[in-house]
């Protein structure tokens, strides 16, 4: 009788094994320029507001407490964050961290200095895409974890100080996925489409209004499955890998954002 409970137990615990393995693992308190701060807030009834500057701020529950979940402005040098929560000042300690330089070369020069019809055409799609990456919709949140929206190798290339054809441009601000053209983007959790364009950097672009804040973006696709204000599920498809826009090849360019700032996504991704 005994041996036939410890039997039983055995099967259990690999059982728990199983399903932890597949779990997602739930993104750390990652307190640097471009990462993710998260912190607890306390228990009360109510999620208390939170902001950053003038930017809400995303909370949601982890083991029944609330934790306000922030991303950090990549061209912060401050050594400390101050959240208001409620009415109240919090500091959040940073940790300093620099990104590398990486020096690219395309060849249409128009990417690297826009005339004056393209700065136009420029100008008119960063309104678009701000307003999407700034947008707030206060749902409740039911987490941050993303799965991949592609496999494929990723590049570790966010934040880093860019050079195209050796002028400086702005950092990159996401993560590059490897993949061949044509291969599915699928949603790595489920949002609403926010807005699709085909823009003059970014190309082919769908992005993803997860709520509070919580945005992320697909860029250089080849095609784009998905109209904006459709409700997806994670896992739905929204487009296909290309190389549109700005590129040195087909990759997805995945991006992900928190309070208006980009946030690394490899902090987000589970395995
Ligand atoms: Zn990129």
């Amino acid at each position: 009788m005994i041996k036939q409970c410890f039997m039983f137990l055995g099967a259990l615990l690999l059982l728990q094994a199983t399903a932890f393995s597949t779990a997602q693992a739930a993104p750390e308190h990652s307190p640097w320029p471009g990462g993710i701060a998260i912190i607890d807030i306390g228990s009360g009834a109510e999620p208390p507001v939170v902001t950053l500057g003038d930017k809400p701020v995303l909370v949601m529950a982890r083991d029944k407490r609330w934790h306000a979940v922030v991303g950090v402005p990549l061209d912060t040098s401050a050594e400390t964050l101050t959240l208001r929560v409620a009415d109240e000042d919090v500091g959040i300690e940073l940790v300093s961290r620099s990104y590398r330089e990486q020096r690219l070369t395309v060849k249409n020069q128009s990417y690297v200095t826009p005339g004056q019809a393209q700065l136009e055409r420029i100008g008119a799609e960063r309104k678009i895409i701000d307003t999407a990456l700034n947008e707030f919709r206060p749902v409740a949140s039911d987490g941050i974890e993303l799965a991949a929206p592609v496999t494929g190798p990723r590049s570790s290339s966010f934040g880093l100080r860019r050079f195209f054809n050796d002028l400086p441009r702005a950092p990159h601000k996401g993560m590059d996925i490897a993949a061949a053209a044509g291969e599915t983007i699928v949603a790595p959790r489920r949002g609403v489409v926010s807005a699709t364009g085909d823009f003059f950097f970014n190309g082919n672009t769908v992005i993803l209004d997860h709520g509070q804040g919580f945005v992320t973006m697909y860029c250089h696709l080849s095609a784009i499955d998905v109209e904006t204000g459709q409700a997806l599920l994670a896992g739905e498809k929204i487009g296909a890998v290309g190389a549109t826009g700005r590129v040195t090849g087909p990759h997805l360019h995945f991006g992900t954002y928190l309070n208006g700032t980009a946030v690394d996504p490899a902090i987000l991704l589970a395995e």
